[in-house]
């Protein structure tokens, strides 16, 4: 097949669209669908200067998700002095799998230029997720350690770095995926929360909340640093395809301990229905934004909101309902083994 739009080889047909690409011309319509809901999203601080600049933390895990998104940010806002970019890359302390991504991203912010922090499960918390998978005092999937851990962490360092968004490299399959889980959950509040997290539009939205993208770890947490997701709007093969036509530096290798049982069945679900049904993920979403905006809404005038009791973790000081917070909870029954 030819490029609908030069009529040279097309190396990629998208059914949702009946789009024919070749790669200049595809690799130009991923770039401009992350330029447009960077505009539409009003990620950008219109009061922000070359003296006051935005800063964006970018979650930098090498995977081609976070990489084509760190990319496709540099390369747009790189030379722009009302934008900082950071990477951040978290080191779970899982061998053979951290280690190949962490140098995929020094290579990638190297290349970029983008200043790059690493914060590890082992210097923070003096834990190492291998041998948490070993004791598993909870009785749970490690995804579920590890999230609560990679969220805390993520959390605090967009803080400590003086963050204004935190940016993640969530695809569209992810959020059809989140959004489905949501619905079929039943879980109207987390709705409200996905949209205030990370749906809406800067200036709609009530930050602070948590969209429980993260699988495995969608009860508590506390995010006051607002959180975007640029490549939301692309889907998951057509990331993996940019990032293999620009031969970007990421790790492909899927962590040893990746359990998300239940997401993987969404996912299949929602593969079938796309394969049968082109552009239902785009639907979802398209749906699932409305009814979210107007959830989030409801709850805000309803008063009824539970970042009302909200305090202090005794232990690490960070923002929760309980006492003790989640994080600091699971270290503790870790160290009792
Ligand atoms: S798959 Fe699970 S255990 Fe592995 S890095 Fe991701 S959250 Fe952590
Ligand atoms: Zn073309
Ligand atoms: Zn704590």
């Amino acid at each position: 097949m030819d490029c609908d739009k030069c009529g040279a080889d097309a190396v990629t047909h998208a059914a949702y669209s009946g789009a024919h690409l070749c790669g200049e011309h595809f690799r130009r319509s991923v770039e401009k669908r992350v330029r447009r809901r960077v505009r539409e999203d009003g990620l950008l601080d219109p009061d922000a200067t070359p003296d006051d600049p935005d800063r964006w933390v970018i979650g930098l895990s090498g995977g081609k998700d976070s990489v084509v998104l760190a990319t496709i940010l540099e390369e747009t806002f790189g030379q722009d002095p009302r934008v900082e970019l950071i990477g951040l890359t978290i080191h779970e302390g899982i061998e053979g799998y951290r280690d190949e991504s962490l140098a995929a991203c020094r290579e990638l912010t190297d290349d970029l230029g983008m200043r790059h922090e690493v914060v590890s499960y082992a210097e923070e918390f003096g834990v190492e997720m291998d041998d948490v998978v070993e004791t598993d005092p909870e009785n749970m999937a490690a995804c579920a350690y590890c999230g609560v851990f990679r969220r805390d962490l993520l959390e605090t360092y967009a803080e400590e770095l003086d963050a204004d968004k935190l940016l993640t490299g969530h695809n569209l399959d992810d959020e059809a995926q989140t959004a489905l889980m949501n619905v079929l959950e039943g879980d109207v509040r987390q709705i409200a929360k996905h949209f205030d997290a990370s749906l809406g539009p800067f200036a709609d939205r009530n930050p602070g909340s948590d969209d429980g993208a993260d699988p495995n770890a969608r009860a508590e947490s506390d995010h006051f640093v607002p959180r975007a997701k640029p490549l939301r709007d692309v889907p998951e093969k057509e990331v993996a395809l940019y990032c293999h036509l620009r031969d970007l530096p990421s790790h492909m290798a899927e962590c040893p301990h990746a359990e998300e049982a239940y997401r993987g069945e969404i996912k299949s679900v929602l593969h079938e229905l796309e394969e049968s049904h082109p552009g239902t993920r785009h639907s979802i979403m398209a749906g699932y934004e409305e009814i979210a905006g107007i959830v989030a809404d409801r709850y805000r005038e309803d008063g009824d909101d539970d970042d009302a009791d909200l305090g202090e973790c005794t232990e690490c000081g960070s923002t929760t309902s309980r006492e003790v917070c989640r994080k600091c909870r699971l270290i503790e029954s870790i160290e009792a083994v």
